[in-house]
């Protein structure tokens, strides 16, 4: 921005900016609620899981209302969890890191989008387990467009980076059940790694694996080693007896489109379908033919978080990364700038 601007009014702004974090913070503490429940984020207006008490406009401002009820309920007194204020705060703060080292310009915005994106992913996929298609999706196609006003390369980059990190994760994903026989990507991952090669370009894909591999394997090593598992619990349903343990159900993996009877037009069009999304393994099914829901085990991490904290490092911490590190891994980590 000009640098005739009265120091003031630059921080008057990074004031705003942050106050912005704040408010789209309050926002995606309503995705992660819903989203993964599949309800609308504009309606109703917010209230208490316990009591149902809706909240009016001043218990509804982002970390003041959370500390003047001292974190608990108005209506019933039951406490509310200590993450809404969390990513009120995470948000707030990562908004006035961009801005350190993005300048107001263009990729200012396209870093605030990804923020606002890669936090309720981050907490989505702590507490569940999955990487929702309605976040990640989008994500990936606001990425590429974010790149059109910095001009054909840029767009190029951005497109290359989304595809080709799908595609390797991809291959990842189907390489690891060869291999091993086992779930060692989750189906949502690639799609999460395609929206960061989208925002970052293919030149980051290689320090995004790197980074988030070597902190999720040493954090997770640490996390069983201190708490017995490696990644968060699942809410276990109250009804569901804990002691009874289901026998782990029979992983299979058979392309759709190999299935016999099938007609010769409806194989062609499955193949590059099956090739890019049928999921790996199988859906686990029951006799019944119903789905099983996966139960993570003690060595299972949710990947999501490792990436997004990745993409995080990269996007914010590149110049710095690329001063501290040996040039040769920093150039393994993508040529950074
Ligand atoms: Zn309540």
């Amino acid at each position: 921005m000009d640098p005739e601007f009265p120091p003031f009014l630059m921080t008057l702004l990074a004031v705003w900016l942050f106050i912005l974090g704040l408010c789209v913070g309050s926002f995606l503490n309503v995705v992660v609620a819903r989203v993964p429940h599949g309800q609308s984020i504009v309606k109703p207006r917010s209230r208490c899981p316990k009591c149902g008490h809706t909240l009016s406009w001043y218990e509804n401002i982002p970390l003041l209302s959370w500390l003047a009820l001292r974190g608990r309920c108005r209506g019933c007194k039951s406490p509310i969890s200590i993450r809404y204020p969390l990513v009120e705060l995470l948000t707030g703060l990562l908004f006035l890191a961009c801005l350190r080292r993005f300048d107001w310009s263009w990729e200012l915005v396209a870093a605030l989008v990804l923020i606002t994106l890669l936090v309720p992913l981050t907490f989505i996929d702590l507490e569940h387990w999955i990487l929702p298609f309605s976040l990640t999706v989008p994500g990936i196609i606001a990425g590429v467009a974010l790149a059109v006003p910095r001009g054909m390369e840029a767009l190029r980059d951005a497109a290359i980076g989304a595809a080709v990190g799908f595609l390797a994760f991809r291959l990842m994903e189907y390489l690891g059940w060869k291999l091993f026989r086992k779930e060692a990507l989750g189906g949502g991952d690639k799609f999460l790694v395609a929206m960061l090669g989208a925002f970052l370009t293919w030149k980051a894909l290689l320090g995004i694996l790197f980074l988030s591999s070597l902190q999720g394997a040493v954090v997770g090593v640490l996390l069983i080693a201190l708490t017995g598992r490696a990644g968060p619990r699942t809410e276990v349903p109250e009804s569901e007896e804990p002691e009874k343990e289901a026998p782990e159900p029979e992983l299979t993996m058979t392309w759709e489109f190999t299935k016999p009877g099938l007609p010769l037009w409806r194989r062609l069009v499955l193949v590059p379908w099956c090739l890019l999304f049928q999921p790996i393994p199988d859906e686990p099914k029951d006799e019944a033919g119903e789905e099983i829901d996966w139960v993570p085990g003690t060595t299972n991490i949710p990947f999501g978080p490792w990436l997004a904290l990745a993409g995080l490092e990269i996007l914010l911490l590149a110049p710095w990364l690329s001063r501290v590190l040996p040039p040769q891994l920093a150039l393994l980590l993508g040529g950074l700038p």
